[in-house]
Parts: C-alpha cells; sequence; structure tokens
C-alpha cells in the first residue's frame, strides 16, 4: 500500500485530460464529475492534503467505483489508478459510515476465512427460510439472500484419474462456496478433456476483495499464502475477478496461470469433446475482469455448443455495477448500471445469460430477482458441461 506521499505523488500523473471519462461506467450512467475517475483523483488527493472534510460527497464516490479499470486501460498519461483507488479507500475506510464498515467487514470474514464459510451456511440456511416465509422485513435484504440460497448444490469431485496430466483449479476464497455449480462444472470438463483436476486443500483467496476494500495487510498476507501453494503449478481460474488479481500481482512468473476460456481455447481443446445442440438465445455477459482476448475466447467456447444463438449487449453496456464488495452496499450509480443492464436484458429476451465472475452473476441474479424476470445466469463452463455429451 502506498504511503501518503506516494499517494499524492500518483494522483499528481493525471493531467485532468479527461479522455477517461466516456470509459467510465458510473460517469456515463451519472454525468457527474465526482463518478469518473478523474473526479475520484481530486477527491482522493484533496483528502490526502486534508483539503476535504471527511462528510463530503467523497464516501459515495469512492464507493460507487467498480474498479472496472478501464479508465486505467485508456488513460495516456499511465496514471495508476488502481492504487490510487486502494490508497484511497485505505485512508477514508475509518470515515466511512458504520453501517458500511460493518457489512465490509462480515462480508470479508465470511467469504474470505474458513470460519466464515461455517457462518455462511449458517447464513444460507436461513436465507432458504427467509424466502419461503419472508421472514425479513427488508425487501433488500429478502432478494439477497433468495440469490445465496439458490447458490446451493452440493460438491461433485470427479474420481482420482490414473496417469494424466494434472492442473490445479484455483476457485479464490469463496467461489466454489457461492458458485459452487461452475465449481463442478469445470471440474467436469477439466476431466472429460483428460486432466487431472486438483483442487487445493489449504484455503486461499487472490486478495482483491480486501486489497480494493481498504484492507492491506489481509490483502498482502492472503496474497502470500496464495502464490506460495501456486507456485510453479499449472492453474486455471475460472472466476474472472481471481484471475485478474493473480495475473495483475504477477503470479506468471511463478507459475502458468490461465482463464479458464484462454486454457479452453488453447490447442482447441473443446474439439475434442461433443456437445448436444442447444436451439437457444444465450446472452453474454463479459465480465469487465477479462481482458479483450479472454472475453473474445469466452465468445468462441460458447459457440462450441451446436445451434446456439449468441446475442450480446451493446458496447456502452460492458459494466453490470458489482465490483468486489460494492455488491452489498451499492450507490446510486451502481443501480442505474444495474438497471440499464436489466432493460437490455428485457429488450433482447434471452433464455439463459452468462457470464465468467462471480459477482456479475450475484448482481445480475439479484437485478432479474428484483425485476420479477426469471432468466438463468450460468457460467460459460456450466453451459458447457450441461450439454457435454457423455461418451
Ligand atoms: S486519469 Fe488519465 S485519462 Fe483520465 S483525466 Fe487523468 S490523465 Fe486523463
Ligand atoms: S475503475 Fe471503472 S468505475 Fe472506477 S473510475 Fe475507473 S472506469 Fe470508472
Amino acid at each position: 500500500m502506498l504511503a501518503d506521499s506516494t499517494l499524492i505523488k500518483n494522483t499528481d500523473q493525471c493531467v485532468m485530460c479527461g479522455l477517461c471519462l466516456p470509459h467510465c461506467p458510473t460517469y456515463r450512467v451519472s454525468r457527474n464529475e465526482g463518478e469518473s475517475p478523474r473526479g475520484r483523483i481530486s477527491l482522493i488527493k484533496a483528502y490526502a492534503q486534508g483539503e476535504l472534510d471527511a462528510g463530503s460527497a467523497i464516501q459515495t464516490h469512492l464507493q460507487s467505483c467498480t474498479a472496472c479499470m478501464q479508465c486505467e486501460q485508456v488513460c495516456p498519461a499511465e496514471v495508476a489508478y488502481q492504487s490510487i483507488l486502494d490508497s484511497g479507500r485505505q485512508l477514508y475506510r475509518p470515515r466511512l459510515s458504520l453501517k458500511t464498515r460493518s457489512l465490509q467487514s462480515l462480508g470479508l470474514f465470511l467469504l474470505t476465512k474458513k470460519r466464515g464459510h461455517r457462518w455462511f451456511k449458517v447464513l444460507q440456511a436461513a436465507a432458504s427460510v427467509a424466502a419461503k416465509t419472508r421472514l425479513f422485513s427488508s425487501f433488500e435484504m429478502l432478494q439477497f439472500a433468495t440469490v445465496l440460497q439458490q447458490q446451493k448444490t452440493e460438491p461433485q469431485l470427479p474420481q482420482e484419474m490414473q496417469s494424466s496430466q494434472k492442473v490445479t483449479i484455483f476457485s479464490g476464497c469463496s467461489a466454489d462456496l457461492l458458485d459452487r455449480k461452475t465449481f463442478n462444472s469445470t471440474l467436469k470438463i477439466v476431466a472429460a478433456l483428460g486432466y487431472q483436476p486438483h483442487t487445493p486443500q489449504q484455503h486461499l483467496c487472490c486478495s482483491a476483495l480486501a486489497q480494493h476494500s481498504g484492507f492491506p495487510e489481509l490483502a498482502t498476507s492472503q496474497r502470500r499464502n496464495a502464490h506460495e501453494y501456486l507456485h510453479a503449478h499449472d492453474v486455471i481460474s475460472f472466476a474472472s475477478g481471481c484471475g485478474r488479481q493473480l495475473e495483475n500481482d504477477g503470479i506468471n512468473n511463478t507459475a502458468r496461470h490461465y482463464d479458464i476460456h484462454d486454457w479452453l481455447q488453447q490447442d482447441n481443446k473443446l474439439t475434442r469433446l461433443q456437445f448436444k445442440p442447444l436451439n437457444k438465445k444465450v446472452l453474454l455477459h463479459t465480465p469487465c475482469s477479462l481482458q479483450s482476448k479472454q472475453a473474445d475466447a469466452m465468445e468462441q467456447v460458447l459457440r462450441n455448443i451446436p445451434a446456439v444463438t449468441v446475442q450480446k449487449f451493446n458496447d456502452d453496456l460492458h459494466c453490470c455495477g458489482a465490483g468486489g464488495m460494492q455488491i452489498l452496499t451499492p450507490q446510486a450509480s451502481n443501480q442505474a448500471l444495474l438497471q440499464s443492464k436489466i432493460a437490455a436484458i428485457k429488450e433482447l429476451q434471452p433464455d439463459v445469460i452468462v457470464t465468467a465472475n462471480v459477482g456479475c452473476s450475484l448482481q445480475l441474479q439479484k437485478g432479474l430477482l428484483q425485476a420479477n424476470t426469471q432468466i438463468p445466469v450460468l457460467h460459460t463452463v456450466s453451459l458447457l458441461a450441461e450439454h457435454l455429451r457423455e461418451p
């Protein structure tokens, strides 16, 4: 994590040209300078220099950023926006509202700690009851609980395979918990291709949630554990947010890391399998955390299913408004982004929505539930696994 002087030096790199503005999803839906990369950089700098009081709009603007990093990709001055945002959030964290701080801490505990997973399962059971009895008075809470209880699927580890190449499946701290279906589907497809899927026994986390929520020490220790274990492995991640974090942290220096779509596309692996036709419209939501090459691979992977019709969102609608822990503490721009997505979904009327990140999946499911619209949201590999023609 940056010291304050480094933070200010980094913010000074921004020449305020505004070229990033049209690429920023929160600016596009709000047309508010504070919701833009340039605005956030100015606010963080002013706050770090003691020129802004804590009660200003800085909390909303820092919280609404989805960390999609579109701004960093287009910035001609190569401003290190990610570092500035993480440092700004760390600096501001003590001034966040008690509710936001508590939700962030609870979310981190439930998702990234092994003990937390036990409590998460209790919450799932409660969610099940709540969804049936409408016990919770808060409609928002009820909706989130309903999404959580939909994630319950029992693990299905494949049998140990002899004499085949081992690949490590990195499910991160919680992707196997929040999205067990994708975890099982990944194991199934990897095994069907003749590889031996291996899942780490240790509880590993890519560190993205802690880093982007202002917990740098926790993020450092999670990163160290993950890299120590994954050292010298062939690693596949199916949650694109985890994959991006591992790659940004240099995992490729010690291990060979692949996003699942890239790995499947390499050597056209999927041509070795047969899939049942799917005569349906599948709408592709490519997460911001996928690089453009990986997003292309995602579409190509999907096209291995015969008869499928692939639909895409308009380019202006790439972000669903989730992003790390922001899903628990959404701001007006995050809600507006989700509403735009849901409106587009209603217009396109797909049969299935496919995405590659657990955060996006939960966000879209939440939006569909709010809109009383029932369309399944699956990971690409889950759709593949469902249509795999068994030998
Ligand atoms: S972040 Fe980069 S693109 Fe955006 S205003 Fe600053 S210098 Fe320009
Ligand atoms: S990370 Fe995304 S949402 Fe945040 S300022 Fe940059 S472009 Fe906007």
